[in-house]
C-alpha cells in the first residue's frame, strides 16, 4: 500500500518559478502511478514529463509534454503492439497555490493519447472468422462467408494462382 505522503515525481515547488520567472522541468514516474489512465492496453516503462513552467502575472504556467511507451493489442489480430506515445499539454496554476502537482494532467494526457484503434499494420487481415487463426501468417483455406447483407463486406483480393 502506498503512503500519501511519498513524493509524487510530477509535483514542483514554484519558488524558483517566483523567484527567477521560469523552471525547467522533466521528471520520470513509475507507470503504476497512472494505472487506469488506459481504458485498454497496458503502460510500459515510466512516464516521462519535460517542459517549463513560467511566471505569467500571479499564475504559473507549464507547457510541455509526456510521454512513454505503452502495449496494446492489434484490434484486429490480438497480436501484441509494443509503441512510443506522447502529448503536449498546459496547465496553470496561482503562483501562490504551489506547488504544481501535474500528476492528474499527466493521466488526462494518457487516456486523450490512446487511439481508438490500434492496428499492428495498416491491413492487418485480423482473425478467421471461422478458426481464430490470424490471416497475416496464416492461410487456413476457409472462405469468409459473403452472404452477409447486413454488413459491410470488406474487398477481398482474387488471389487464385495457377496449379
Ligand atoms: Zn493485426
Ligand atoms: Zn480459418
Amino acid at each position: 500500500m502506498k503512503d500519501e505522503k511519498e513524493p509524487a515525481p510530477f509535483r514542483f515547488p514554484l519558488t524558483d518559478v517566483k523567484d527567477y520567472g521560469e523552471m525547467d522541468v522533466k521528471a520520470q514516474a513509475p507507470a503504476e502511478d497512472f494505472a487506469g489512465a488506459l481504458s485498454e492496453g497496458s503502460l510500459i516503462g515510466p512516464v516521462a514529463l519535460r517542459g517549463v513552467i513560467r511566471r505569467v502575472d500571479d499564475d504559473a504556467v507549464f507547457t510541455g509534454s509526456v510521454g512513454g511507451r505503452w502495449l496494446f493489442e492489434c484490434s484486429r489480430c490480438l497480436t501484441p503492439i509494443e509503441g512510443e506515445w506522447s502529448e503536449t499539454f498546459e496547465a496553470t496554476v496561482s503562483i501562490d497555490g504551489g506547488p504544481m502537482d501535474l500528476t492528474e494532467e499527466a493521466r488526462q494526457s494518457i487516456g486523450l493519447a490512446q487511439p481508438m484503434k490500434m492496428f499492428c499494420q495498416p491491413d492487418c487481415k485480423g482473425l478467421c472468422p471461422t478458426c481464430r487463426k490470424n490471416l497475416n501468417t496464416t492461410h487456413c483455406g476457409h472462405v469468409p462467408a459473403v452472404d452477409a447483407p447486413d454488413t459491410v463486406r470488406p474487398r477481398f483480393t482474387e488471389r487464385r494462382k495457377k496449379g
